[in-house]
């Protein structure tokens, strides 16, 4: 069931992008010239995780989810991803997206559809044994890697997907759930968006009950889509490590999605990491300024058209009227040292956004193409254990942390639990 315009997705989340030529089928040690044998050694010792790819909504507006229809073990060359290029691109683990958009909500299935689309995620992983293994922990992740498969992670977008609900919010984290982004395009009643009028000035009273249940839990707080005030509430009473799961920096590229250096300042105190997105609209410095306002024109153009047909084509019609810059595998790069300067090179990680946008930088088209950014870090001087640091490590570290808070609280919750059961026997006695 087609649910959306695609032509919303283009700027929204997942989008059709024009068909390219379909990748050689060749061995790994022919695939992108360029890069040398000393990247290619440290590529394949690291275990690369990217913090947000969007293939099962797309999945699911192509293929209504069906891996019988789009089987991705084959080439999808009118995809970012498959299985050929993940293997080719040595993704170690992936955060699959279970977005849905905003607009969901006003239909009451926000939650239905990320339930449907965590399905997608499991029956892929259930699907493609030899290639993937669910993952729940960073002990999973050190084990998927151990037999050879690429760790498969769930990451929820935005906040909308609990409905106001602490209950779903625990539910979704039975389910996998390890980061939730707090919001999308639009404001909600969580949080303040980075593309919407404030309501909250930050995080809403409930927002601030989402942050402390998911430290609890040992979900990852994302704060990819959020405004900087938002970010800086989260900061504020995360006990936890924070991710933005794909974003870039605003110092380089002004787009209000993308993270600003007071906040970058504040990451090496809280051991986060900012998980850089590859979107041209967002790493080079006119596409953004030309895309700052790229999430106001959906929605105006939404409330034109309420024919889905009539929207992709006014959409689709923007998008060719404004054209953007796509920079290179240095520009993204950029981003990266950027992070580092400003927070560290413990803050800095990967967040490609595939399938999820339409310009990517030259060189950088799709998961096959991650080694070229090992080689750009080992041109500039990056030590070999920075660059794991950069391609995964710094993740997992975080991801591990997140996991002992959540130890922690439910040590805290035992201990309480005893007092409190000692207090009413003695009490009774
Ligand atoms: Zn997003």
């Amino acid at each position: 069931m087609r649910v959306l315009p695609a032509a919303f997705l283009v700027i929204g989340a997942a989008c059709a992008r024009p068909a390219r030529p379909s990748q050689p089928a060749a061995a790994p040690d022919d695939l992108l010239p360029g890069v040398s044998e000393a990247a290619w050694r440290i590529h394949r010792s690291a275990i690369l995780v990217d913090g947000h790819n969007d293939l099962p909504w797309k999945l699911r507006e192509k293929a209504g989810g069906s891996f019988d229809a789009l089987d991705i073990a084959q080439a999808q060359p009118e995809f970012d991803t498959d299985i050929p290029r993940l293997v080719r691109g040595g993704v170690g683990a992936q955060f699959w997206s279970v977005y849905v958009p905003v607009d969901s909500v006003k239909q009451g299935a926000a939650l239905r559809w990320t339930v449907e689309q965590i399905d997608v995620v499991l029956r892929m992983a259930r699907r493609y044994p030899e290639t993937f293994e669910l993952a729940r922990t960073t002990a999973d992740i050190q084990r998927a890697r151990a037999n050879g498969r690429i760790a498969c992670l769930i990451g929820a977008e935005g906040g909308h997907s609990i409905e106001g609900s602490l209950g779903a919010l625990r539910m979704l984290h039975e389910l996998g759930v390890r980061y939730m982004t707090l919001a999308h395009s639009d404001t909600n009643d969580i949080c303040d968006a980075a593309t919407d009028d404030p309501k909250w000035g930050g995080l809403s009273p409930f927002g601030e009950s989402v942050v402390r249940e998911m430290n609890r839990l040992g979900m990852l707080v994302d704060v990819s889509h959020v405004s900087q005030e938002t970010m800086e509430d989260v900061l504020a009473i995360s006990t936890a490590p924070i991710i933005a799961s794909h974003s870039s920096c605003r110092a380089l590229a002004p787009h209000p999605r993308n993270v600003p250096d007071e906040i970058l300042a504040r990451l090496r105190a809280n051991g986060g990491v900012v998980m850089v997105n590859f979107f041209s609209g967002f790493v080079v410095e006119s596409s953004a300024q030309k895309m700052a306002g790229m999430f106001d024109v959906v929605r105006k153009l939404r409330a034109e058209h309420s024919d889905e047909k009539e929207l992709d084509a006014a959409i689709e019609a923007w998008r060719k009227a404004n054209p953007i810059e796509r920079g290179d595998v240095k520009t993204l790069v950029d981003h990266i040292e950027h992070v580092v300067e400003i927070a560290g090179v413990e803050c800095a990680g990967l967040g490609s956004d595939f399938d999820g946008i339409t310009e990517t930088p030259e060189g950088l088209e799709d998961v096959a193409c991650y080694p070229r950014i090992t080689q750009e870090l080992l041109s500039r001087g990056y030590r070999e254990d920075a660059i794991r640091k950069i391609l995964g490590g710094n993740a997992l570290t975080a991801l591990a942390r997140a996991e002992a808070v959540a130890r922690e609280a439910a040590a805290r919750d035992a201990a309480q639990n005893h007092r409190a059961e000692r207090a009413r026997s003695s009490g009774t006695r």
